[in-house]
């Protein structure tokens, strides 16, 4: 014998229920026997959650939801970046360091690929470098 705790989707009545095995719960169910005591619904499900937990995929969603806020973000300040920045590739940090050393370059803004190493060596020199996450465009 097993025993179910039950609970009726329509008035949240929530019951227990003996059953030979989990095949004849489905039996039952199946042939809508299952009903509620309080309100007569066939809307009847085991509980295996507590109420609350069942609410984890609101969360999810919401998470989900903010995820998507932030690359959207990320994907404006690469349209600006690009818009407003050249592009030195690998060349990053030679031409970092040209355009911070030579004093007859015009200052300039630049962006490209860099290594972590990199990054703290020209922040040591005092070269001023932001690091942001670059996303792909292929990216929802
Ligand atoms: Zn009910």
């Amino acid at each position: 014998m097993i025993k179910y705790k039950l609970i009726c989707k329509e008035c949240n009545n929530i019951f227990d229920s003996w059953f030979s095995n989990s095949k004849e719960y489905e039996k039952l169910k199946n042939k809508k026997y299952l009903n509620c005591h309080i309100c007569g619904s066939q809307k009847i499900e085991k509980t295996l959650m507590a109420p609350n937990v069942l609410n984890s995929s609101d969360i999810k969603s919401k998470d989900v939801n903010k995820i998507k806020e932030i690359k959207s973000k990320l994907r404006e300040f690469k349209k600006f970046i690009k818009d407003n920045f050249k592009y030195v590739g690998d060349n990053f940090a030679h031409e970092a360091r040209s355009i911070h050393y030579d004093p007859k370059k015009k200052k300039k803004a630049i962006y490209g690929k860099v290594s972590r190493e990199e990054i703290q060596d020209l922040k040591q020199e005092g070269i001023k470098i932001e690091e942001f996450p670059w996303i792909d465009d292929k990216e929802n």
